[in-house]
């Protein structure tokens, strides 16, 4: 079991102190007897501990950076929603193909705003250009949000805050079970909560440092019983010997599990494996025995975002894992949307 995320080292932005929730979380780590450091700047941390790359790579994923989110320009987020709301940057976990190895590049370290009221403004000026269109928003773009709320709570008033808005909607996906906090926000059904689940060869060998899929499975029905809209996002889908069992048996754990009233408004995800070349060289020298086949010549190269090109699965592997899985979807969930296959 993967306990919740306590880091080892917290840096602050003076400037975070200005904020209620800055002030509260220095005072939260203080009593926790965590060492924290200043830093002018969230995106300037220096000197963090360790002898090599190696451990201060490890060593930034278990550091926590308060600081003030100054870009509130958000990007967009298609296909899941119109914008990334950003709460937070980076993650605990441990992910061989996490595309943050790329985006964060030499700042792995995990970074939690607490100007709230700057980003829900800004938030509103969004919704207001679309209105009276929903405008969705996802806030686990550059991180795994639900990893580190149960420390900050930052999730928690985004949850309330779309609960009382007319023309937002929130979303956010997670590899974590730890929820209990958020189990009695005042959701108002505007917030779409998914995990991020996978087969059982996938998150044993390529995910450590997250929740099981078990427990991912327990937090949902938590979830679910909580009156939340509920979704899983499948992703990576990733071909390996005898993955289409792998993706049925985790189909079964999860209509066993849940109960039958989170069955009916149930969405679904499929993203399969992709990377790029700066992913490759990032993940080998991170995670140098990764089983994460990442040869490009049995892969099909596609122009991505920002013109880098991604290598993803031949045509008749994308058929083949797309029919597959969805089969399994609609057989155990008939009720369930599948909102994109990518
Ligand atoms: Fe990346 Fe998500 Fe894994 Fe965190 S949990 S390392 S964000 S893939």
């Amino acid at each position: 079991m993967v306990k919740p995320f306590v880091p080892q080292l917290v840096y602050v932005e003076p400037r975070a102190l200005d904020y209620p929730l800055g002030r509260e979380l220095v005072n939260k780590f203080e009593k926790m007897d965590i060492e924290i450091r200043e830093t002018t700047s969230h995106n300037q941390v220096r000197n963090l501990p360790g002898e090599n790359d190696f451990q201060r790579y490890r060593m930034a994923k278990s550091t926590l950076v308060i600081g003030i989110r100054k870009t509130l320009k958000f990007d967009t987020s298609k296909p899941s929603a119109e914008y990334a709301i950003p709460f937070a940057t980076g993650c605990m976990g441990h992910c061989h193909y996490c595309y943050l190895q790329t985006t964060m590049g030499s700042k792995p370290y995990i970074r939690s705003y607490v100007n709230l009221e700057d980003i829900f403004e800004s938030a509103e000026n969004y919704m207001k250009e679309r209105a009276p269109e929903i405008t969705r928003f996802e806030a686990s773009c550059t991180s795994d949000i639900v990893g580190v709320d149960h420390l900050t709570h930052t999730l928690k008033h985004a949850i309330e805050y779309f609960g009382e808005s007319e023309y937002g909607k929130l979303r956010f996906v997670t590899k974590f079970s730890h929820v209990d906090h958020l189990l009695d926000a005042k959701h108002n059904g505007r917030t779409r909560f998914r995990f991020s689940i996978n087969d059982d060869y996938v998150i044993k060998y390529f995910e450590p440092g997250t929740s099981r899929l078990n427990e991912r499975i327990e937090a949902a029905v938590k979830i679910a019983n909580a009156g939340y809209p509920l979704g899983f996002i499948v992703a990576p889908i990733y071909l390996h010997e005898g993955w289409e069992e792998g993706y049925e048996e985790m189909f079964e754990k999860l209509v066993s599990e849940l109960p039958e009233h989170a069955k009916k408004d149930l969405t679904f995800e499929f993203i399969q494996h992709r990377f790029t070349k700066p992913a490759k060289r990032v993940i080998q020298k991170n995670y140098p025995m990764t089983k994460l086949e990442l040869d490009e010549n049995k892969r099909k190269w596609k122009w991505g975002r920002y013109g880098i090109g991604k290598y993803v699965y031949t045509n008749d592997e994308q058929k083949a894992m797309k029919e597959s899985l969805e089969h399994a979807m609609h057989e155990h969930f008939p009720e369930a949307t599948l909102e994109y296959f990518t």
